[in-house]
């Protein structure tokens, strides 16, 4: 990665911290501050709600499972080449 890349990439972290601990730990020290400031009206708004028309899953089989025996077929093949017995001295 190159260094400009790295310093950028830093840059853009310690601003996304800084928004976020500037968001998260500001006040107003008067009441009529809070009414105009985006912050607290959006902290402050009521709980967003659920806009789905489907709350419950829906099950369907897609397909069935089939257990089958799974056998390894086992061969072994001699050659002359491959089964010689030990060198006679
Ligand atoms: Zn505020």
């Amino acid at each position: 990665m190159r260094v400009w890349a790295k310093w950028s990439a830093c840059l853009c972290l310690s601003l996304m911290l800084w928004t976020a601990t500037a968001e998260s730990t500001h006040n107003h020290p008067l009441r009529t501050g809070s009414v105009s400031c985006s912050i607290c009206v959006v902290a402050h708004s009521a709980s967003p709600t659920l806009s789905s028309n489907q709350s419950a899953p829906v099950f369907a089989a897609v397909s069935l499972l089939r257990d089958e025996d799974v056998v390894a077929k086992a061969h072994f093949d001699f050659s002359e080449l491959g089964s010689r017995g030990p060198p006679v001295l």
